[in-house]
Parts: C-alpha cells; structure tokens; sequence
C-alpha cells in the first residue's frame, strides 16, 4: 500500500463513523423524536426543558421530570421505585428500551444536537469528532447480550451464573465525554438491569440533562416504567457527594480525574473508577513511520485530544526522530522549534504551578492555542509539535489538549522504559508503533495499561477502526477495563441438586 492508499483507507474507515449508521441490530421503531428547529443551544435546552423540568416546581411524580429532579434525594428516591418496577421487565423489555436508546441517539439529528451542544456548552472538542464518539457510543456498546450466563451441569444437579442488577447506580460522568458517557452508561446499566442517578459535570449541566430528557422520553414511548434514567436540575459537587453517601445507591461509576475516582473508591460501595492517563505512542526503527505520524497525529487531535485515551506524548528511536517529525509535519502538526514562543506556549496552557493544564485551554483546537501566542496557522494544522526533554511538564502532565511532545531516545528498550515511566502507573492506555513482534511483546506486558494499541491511532482502541465493543468508561484503578453491561451486574449462582441435569 502507498501513502494515498493508507490514507484513504484511514478515511474510509473515520467516515463508517460519520454516515448515518447501520440500524440492523435495531429492533423496534418506536416514533422519531421530534427535535426543536431552533439554531441556538438555550433554545434547543429551553424548549426540550422547559415545562418538564421546572426548577420552581418540582414534580417529582414519575411522569412529570422526564429524569431531571430538583434534588439528589428525589432523584434517588425516584431511580429506587422505578428500580422496583424494573424488576418485573423482562430480559426482552430490557432489549427492547436499550435498543430504543441506541436509534434515539442514532439519528443525525440528534447526533447533530448534542455534538454541538456539547461543543458550545463545554467550550471544548470539535462537532465532527463528537459525531463520531457518540455514533460509536449508540452503535458499540453492548447490551443485554453481553450478560452470558454460565452453566455447569453434573451428577449433583444444574447450577447456573447469572449476571444480575446491583439496583441503583450513581454514574458520575466527565464534561471532556459527557454525552458519550451517558449514552454508553445508561445503556450499559439499564442492560444489566439496574436504574441509572447521573451526576454530570456542573460545565455540561445542558447537554447531560438534554441526553437524560431524550431518554426517558424515548423509554416512556416505548412503554418503560418511569425514571430509570435520572439525574439532578443543579449538577454540582454537593450533589455529587449527596450521591455516594446515599445508603440507596448500591453501586458507583466514576468517570473521570483521581479525585473523583479516589472519592468513590473510599466510598465503602461498590466502586468502578475509570481514571486519568497519559497515554505515551512509542515509535521505533522498525515501524512504518509514514503511518505511524498518521495515526500518531489522528489519534492526538481526535475531538482535540480530549479522550482519555488519546496520545499525549511520543517518544521516539532517535535513528528515525526526524523523518517521523517530517512526517507528523506532512500529517497536520506545526513544529514549534522558537524557544521563546515555547515558553510563552508553556506559560499559557499550563496552571500557575505548572502541575496540569490551564482548564482554559483544555479541548481547543490547535490553531487557537497558537493563534493565542500569536501565530496564524494554517487550516490544516491539528497538532502542536514540540521537541522536548523527557521531563518536561508537557510529557509528564495529562493536558488533554493537541499539544504533542517529541522525545528522542537511543533505542526501543530505553523508549519502553520511559513510556512506562510517564505513565505514572495509570496503566490507561499506550500505543506502539513497530514491526518487532518482541518489541511489541515487551512493551505490552511491562506497561500493563487496560488499552495497548499496536500499529493504530489511540481511537482504534476505543472501537473505533479497531475490533471490540465501545465505551467511555475504562476502569483500570478497578480492573474492570473496558467496562460494558456485566461490569454493572452482580454475579449470582442459582444452583438446582440432582435433578435438571440431562446427560
Ligand atoms: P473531573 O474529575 O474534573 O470531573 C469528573 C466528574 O467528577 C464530574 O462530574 C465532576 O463534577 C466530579 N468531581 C470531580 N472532582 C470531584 C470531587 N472532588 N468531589 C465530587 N465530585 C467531583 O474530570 P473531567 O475534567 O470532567 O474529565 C477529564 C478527566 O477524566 C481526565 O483526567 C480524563 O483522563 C478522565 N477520563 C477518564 C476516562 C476513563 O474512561 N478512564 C474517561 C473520560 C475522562
């Protein structure tokens, strides 16, 4: 293959994600939702909101909220009852509501919507990337299939293992996600059979509850009881922790930084904590290197480096440093080599500790970061290329924006070592770019990330062009890794004494 046909290929399959989808595995057609016509986000959020959920009058009645409660204890109370109800669905109702909330967010213009609503709500991603997070989210999140139950069959009889609902879950959910998140959570859980309190981000208050109408809309047509999917009017801290301290809430998810994900891990509850990264691509002599950049800048600029999974630093054999630098050039990265504009670079995206990123910055894109130190780059510019030191803060910090330090090193073990290194143990995600099969080996198993991405963009491991199911939730603090329906679900034996056994 040459350089144009890689390409193509890798646009053939970015483009699978932003045509309308496939809706075989959809079962029923309940009626389309009707999506306001008006331009402006407030508008959309008002007439969508407004009159069901209203803040001066909060009704709590299960047909009244269409999820959104005035408080944490209502909407706790709220997601306990319909958990009762829930109980009494059968496996085939819960089939049919997550089917339901894969065509609601499989239409383009809800996809439409909330891609830009989280765009202009959060300040942060690009449209056309959010398009395809939340198409793979609707598309590649597994449902009640994902429940397999086990079975041993013996002279002392039948005993099964079945995956069943822990009852009320608090998701916290990000704002560099939010819309995925809940897409791929509510999915996830409601499959396993429990019922769903979300705490969003206070920065994507607009979007999550927009994302909570659609749904219980979309479930109340379809005949759900009420109030499977909840979330509060005022997201905040305080109701975040209004949430894990609830003796009514069985289980916790926490998608997010390690405050959040320590919080919920000192809970005393069940806890999944899908944690930060820092997610190092690693290129050696053996790699193909025109490709490589490809992948390398793709991943890095995906919705503007804001997955958790995308690539945040690259460290590279020094005997192929600079035609990978050539080439990431060719792919869409600016290289900034002036030490004063680089400094000033480090000045305004890095927090005055220069201990993280300047939450200003996080989720732009690259032309606006350097249109801020006075560079106009061209359209096709995505990333920020910068040669650094191994320690510096751009390698060693998560910033989450399309900033791509380039570390040399004189071979792949020394380039393995420092991977591992400024992947402080996150064990997220890592991505390797060789032929050496050896190489490959090594890196993968001394790195222990939950995703290992060898030859692909970071996306790859999110389902995206790569095989696998989707989701937005990667727990490696827990173990659970790429979380899905079973990851929610309790694992029961239900065992029958010498009978139901026919061999
Ligand atoms: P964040 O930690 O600021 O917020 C996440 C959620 O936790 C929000 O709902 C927020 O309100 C809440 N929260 C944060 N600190 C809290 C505290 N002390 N007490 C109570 N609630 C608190 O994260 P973010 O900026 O929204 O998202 C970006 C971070 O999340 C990055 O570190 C990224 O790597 C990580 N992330 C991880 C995954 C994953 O699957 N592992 C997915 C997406 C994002």
């Amino acid at each position: 293959m040459n350089d144009l046909e890689i390409s193509q290929a890798v646009s053939r399959v970015l483009s699978k994600y932003t045509k309308t989808a496939p809706q075989a595995a959809v079962q029923s057609a309940p009626e389309p939702v009707v999506l306001p016509k008006q331009d402006s986000i407030e508008a959309i959020v008002a007439s969508v909101l407004a009159g069901r959920v209203n803040q001066q009058r909060p009704d709590t009645s299960p047909s009244a909220g269409e999820g959104a409660f005035a408080t944490m204890d209502e909407a706790i109370t709220a997601a306990q009852q319909a958990q009762i109800q829930y109980r009494h669905c059968s496996m085939q109702d819960r089939a049919s509501f997550v089917e339901g909330i894969r065509k609601l967010f499989l239409q383009e213009e809800v996809l439409q919507a909330i891609s830009r609503m989280a765009v202009e709500e959060t300040g942060m991603g690009n449209c056309v990337d959010k398009l395809v997070k939340n198409r793979v989210a609707a598309q590649k999140t597994p449902g009640v299939e994902d429940l397999a139950t086990g079975a041993l069959s013996g002279d002392g009889g039948l005993t099964l293992t079945e995956y069943s609902a822990y009852g009320v879950i608090g998701s916290i959910t990000p704002t560099t996600n939010p819309t995925e998140t809940i897409i791929n959570n509510a999915i996830g859980m409601l499959a396993a059979g429990n019922t769903v309190v979300f705490s969003p981000h206070p920065r994507s208050r607009n979007v999550s509850l927009y994302c909570v109408a659609l749904i219980n809309q979309q479930l109340a047509r379809l005949g759900a009881p009420a109030n499977l999917v909840v979330t509060v009017l005022t997201p905040s801290i305080d109701n975040t922790n209004a949430l894990i301290g609830d003796p009514r809430v069985n289980m916790l998810v926490a998608t997010g930084g390690p405050a959040i994900v320590k919080t919920v891990m000192s809970s005393g509850k069940k806890a999944i904590g899908a944690g930060a990264g820092n997610p190092p691509a690693v290129v050696d002599e053996t790699a193909n290197i025109e490709k490589a950049a490809r992948d390398i800048i793709n991943g890095c600029s995906f919705d503007n480096n804001l997955p958790c999974v995308a690539e945040k630093e690259v460290i590279v054999v020094n005997e192929v440093a600079d035609y990978l630098i050539h080439c990431m050039k060719k792919s869409g990265a600016l290289l900034l080599c002036d030490k004063q504009q680089i400094q000033q670079l480090q000045s305004l995206v890095l927090n005055d500790k220069g201990t993280g990123p300047n939450t200003a910055f996080v989720g732009k894109d690259a032309r606006y970061i350097l249109q801020k130190i006075g560079i106009s780059a061209p359209e096709e510019v995505k990333v920020i290329l910068i040669e650094t030191e191994r320690d510096h803060p751009f390698v060693v910090h998560e910033l989450m924006m399309p900033i791509l330090p380039v570390v040399r090193v004189e071979n792949v073990d020394e380039a393995i070592e420092l991977a591992i290194k400024v992947e402080h143990g996150n064990r997220h995600t890592a991505m390797m770019h060789s032929t050496n099969v050896e190489k490959l080996t090594k890196m993968a198993r001394l790195i222990q990330t939950t995703i290992f991405v060898k030859n692909g963009p970071s996306y790859a491991g999110l389902g995206v062009g790569g095989e696998g199911h989707a989701t937005f939730t990667i727990a490696g603090p827990t173990g659970e890794g790429l979380t899905s329906a079973r990851s929610f679900a309790r694992n029961r034996r239900c065992v029958m004494v010498e009978a139901l056994n026919i061999r």
